[in-house]
């Protein structure tokens, strides 16, 4: 495998932010164990958090590929679907949300997803049908005369893999200039393609952190199967050092329950940051569990996600009401 840096120089990329800060969390830290966070969430507002860095890779393959229309797949309340439709528009490339039916009114990113929208409606997929909705995303194409394009669920593509990897190069330049280096880095994880960069960028610099990848869907085998994938992509055979948990409190790929809202809510009280319900809220109550017995510097990435917040203002007020 070439440096990383210098395969990412061959690489098309748009000029989206890739540079966050990092800094303590003092209320988590204690003697033998220093807690730090890296802000992906301060990347932007509704193009915001780790997809960011997706993008900067995958929305110039779609434009030198002179696409005309794209079909976005995900969740009614997903901040994928909403920052593509974005960057999407701006670039006069026509966006269709093919978006699993959800069963609350629309608000949250749906709301914004829509009103992004003049003429174009978002598709909806009834939940039994969401199995096929890649199937069901090749007719829509197919039927379709302009030049279209699909993106699957969370930007799980191989355009969008190579600016995922700018993390491992940010995470460095962050050490570098707070003159610190961490001895673990944890991370959460939806299809994984995230994780999966990081630990292979990570690896071939060489970087001594060991990698606690969060896994959201609980499947350790789909895991390492999409970690070897990307791997024989970069043809990287550097020593990889990471672990895989699963959550130890709520199970299952879905939003906080009301309680875990508390721990959001108290997260954001002791330290000033906001966390999502689906990502990094999960990551700031599992990751100290998981750390129980890690000591030296830990980093918490911060993936974003906080626009999908707005999808859950009952649950907020109900807390806000105590
Ligand atoms: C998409 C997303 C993830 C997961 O990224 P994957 O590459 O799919 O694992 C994590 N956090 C947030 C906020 C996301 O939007």
């Amino acid at each position: 495998m070439i440096p990383l840096e210098e395969l990412l120089s061959q690489i098309p990329q748009e000029d989206y932010p890739k540079q966050s800060r990092i800094h303590k969390l003092p209320f988590l830290s204690c003697e033998k164990k220093k807690w730090f966070i890296k802000r992906e969430d301060e990347l932007g507002f509704f193009t915001s958090g780790c997809k960011v860095r997706k993008w900067r890779t995958l929305i110039p393959a779609l434009v030198l590929d002179q696409v005309e229309s794209a079909i976005l797949i995900g969740s009614a309340n997903s901040s994928n679907v909403l920052g593509l439709t974005l960057l999407l528009l701006e670039k006069g490339i026509k966006p269709l949300p093919l978006l699993l039916k959800p069963s609350s009114d629309i608000q949250g990113n749906r709301l914004f997803i829509e009103l992004s929208l003049r003429q174009t409606k978002p598709i909806f997929v009834e939940r039994k049908d969401w199995p096929e909705v890649e199937t069901i995303a090749a007719s829509l194409k197919e039927s379709m005369s302009t030049k279209t394009a699909i993106i699957p669920e969370g930007s799980n593509t191989k355009d969008a893999f190579f600016g995922a990897l700018t993390l491992a190069l940010d995470v460095v330049r962050n050490e570098k200039e707070q003159k610190i280096s961490f001895d673990h880095i944890f991370i959460d994880a939806g299809t994984g393609l995230q994780a999966a960069a990081l630990i292979l960028g990570l690896g071939s610099m060489g970087h001594k952190a060991k990698l606690s990848v969060l896994l959201l869907d609980e499947d350790h085998d789909k895991f390492q199967k999409t970690l070897r994938h990307w791997q024989s992509v970069l043809k990287s055979d550097h020593p990889l050092n990471y672990q895989t948990f699963v959550p130890k409190g709520q199970r299952g790929f879905r939003p906080l329950s009301e309680s875990g809202f508390k721990k959001i809510v108290e997260f954001a009280r002791d330290s000033g940051v906001w966390t999502d319900p689906l990502y990094s809220g999960r990551l700031i109550t599992e990751a100290p569990l998981e750390a129980a017995y890690f000591e030296g510097n830990i980093l918490l990435i911060h993936t974003g996600g906080l626009n999908s917040l707005f999808g859950f203002n009952d649950t907020l007020r109900k807390i806000h009401s105590g």
